[in-house]
């Protein structure tokens, strides 16, 4: 089964052009959506979810047509959304079981085995009795994963579940949702590269409502083995360099800029290349250059 997603467009009311003319093919397995903040990630997502309406284009799930047929996608949809309330006086426990009502698991006996694996899972089990206003933003966020894996869905939706998560949370996170990618589509929508690089076995750029490059992470880093290149230079030098070289990222290292070049042969005596890493393939498909299997089917085309 696959998510196929053709030519969706999206304005809004305010002239804003969400989405524009959006294709992807999504499979199985952990897919991220890697873009800037307001790319258009969470109005593709909604969608996605049956929660807002496309202008045009189409979307299906296997035979399901997911602009249509919305009450058959929410059957086997999960969604964390980016922002989610929890009502802050209950437990944990019963409020994964009132949600398990909602999603028309009505045996109680039923009920009980499904919401008891999911808290196991999620790594709450023992904070089960605990008010969900005393958890911890990656607790909250796991017992969201409870919520959206009840009744088994075959989609998963989830919208920038790491922002806002410190380190060892997020790593606990990221984990659990490893455990996710093999039975079912699993969306990851993030504005962070890394929760990409460490997960997704496929991804996509978005930018200005637009899908920049679509690719294998690791495929992608291979094509640009050799064209990344590297300098140290004082914050005075930084826009003279970047008028002459193609300039890629800018990062602060020691109190010096650290830039990252592209191009195919060596720029310059002062740089030294560079083992390219995911946030090199993002900021080249950033800066508009062709990278990773957009330059591949260019090459192959010219075979
Ligand atoms: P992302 O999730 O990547 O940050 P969004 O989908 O939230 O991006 O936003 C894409 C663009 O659409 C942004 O310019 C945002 O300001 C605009 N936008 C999002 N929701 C609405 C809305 N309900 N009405 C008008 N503009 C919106």
């Amino acid at each position: 089964m696959e998510l196929v997603i053709r030519n969706l467009s999206k304005t809004y009311a305010n002239g804003v052009h969400a989405l524009r003319d959006i294709s992807l093919t999504i499979p199985f397995g952990m897919y991220g959506l890697l873009g800037p903040n307001g790319a258009g990630k969470s109005t593709l997502m909604r969608t996605l979810a049956t929660l807002q309406e496309a202008d045009s284009g189409s979307a299906r799930l296997g035979d399901l047509d997911v602009l249509v047929q919305k009450d058959e996608v929410r059957r086997t949809l999960g969604y964390l959304p980016q922002e989610f309330g929890v009502y802050p006086k209950v437990n944990a426990e019963d409020l994964l079981d009132h949600f398990a009502v909602l999603k028309g698991i009505t045996k109680r006996s039923e009920r009980k085995v499904t919401v008891d694996a999911l808290l196991r899972q999620t790594n709450l089990h023992e904070v089960r009795k605990k008010h969900l206003g005393g958890f911890s933003g990656g607790m909250r966020q796991r017992f969201g994963i409870a919520v959206a894996l009840l009744g088994d869905p075959r989609l998963i939706i989830v919208d920038e579940p790491t922002a806002g998560l410190d380190p060892a949370e997020r790593v606990r996170f990221l984990n659990l949702l490893s455990e996710l990618g093999e039975n079912s589509i699993v969306i990851l929508s993030t504005h962070i590269v890394e929760d990409v690089s460490e997960l997704c076995s496929r991804m996509a750029i978005i930018n200005r409502g637009e899908i920049l490059l679509e690719a294998e992470p690791l495929r992608a880093i291979e094509q640009l083995k050799g064209r990344i290149w590297k300098t140290m230079v004082d914050r005075e030098e930084v826009e003279e360099f970047e008028k002459s070289y193609t300039v890629i990222s800018t990062k602060l290292m020691a109190g010096r800029n650290q830039l990252h070049v592209y191009s195919t042969e060596s720029p310059g005596e002062q740089f030294q290349p560079v083992d390219p890493s995911l946030e090199d393939v993002y900021f080249t498909t950033m800066a508009g250059l062709k990278s990773g299997e957009a330059a591949l089917s260019g090459a192959e085309a010219a075979l």
